[in-house]
């Protein structure tokens, strides 16, 4: 398998090289906003340490991302009054993976209302007020 780049967008991101929208973050794990959603309160999960996507992370990884995941989509069920949630892994090329550095997808979902086209820019004013929603139901 490939190796980690370390130069992926999400490592910057961890780095604060480049600027994210904050969720929620504890020792092991970052959870902030994707700036291209396919739902209102579109948010990824990452472990805080290196590794490509499923196929390279450690039991402890994943554990840690899961924990983080549960905390998230329930504060994001709250925040937005849905009906569900829709959680989305992708590994390697192949499997639809862009980024490689592990994340989890978190879109909560209402009756009825599919997912919008992955790859087109959100507004940043309303992605941050999503940010701050979802945060403030995390407490
Ligand atoms: P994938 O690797 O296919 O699971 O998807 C990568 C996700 O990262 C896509 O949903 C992008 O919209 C998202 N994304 C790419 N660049 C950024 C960024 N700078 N900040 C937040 N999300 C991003």
């Amino acid at each position: 398998m490939t190796a980690y780049d370390t130069d992926n967008i999400f490592a910057k991101i961890l780095r604060k090289e480049i600027p994210s929208f904050t969720v929620y973050e504890d020792d092991e794990t970052y959870c902030f906003m994707d700036i291209m959603p396919r739902s209102d309160g579109h948010c990824l999960v990452i472990p805080k340490t290196p590794c490509r996507n499923i196929l390279d992370a450690t039991p402890e990884q994943l554990a840690a991302c899961m924990a983080t995941v549960s905390r998230v989509a329930k504060a994001a069920k709250t925040a937005f009054d849905a009906d569900g949630s829709t959680l989305q892994q992708f590994s390697e090329a192949a499997g639809g993976q862009e980024v490689f550095h592990l994340h989890f997808h978190i879109h909560p979902r209402h009756e009825g209302q599919p997912l919008r086209p992955a790859g087109v820019m959100g507004d940043m004013e309303l992605i941050n007020a999503h940010a701050q929603a979802i945060a403030d139901a995390i407490g």
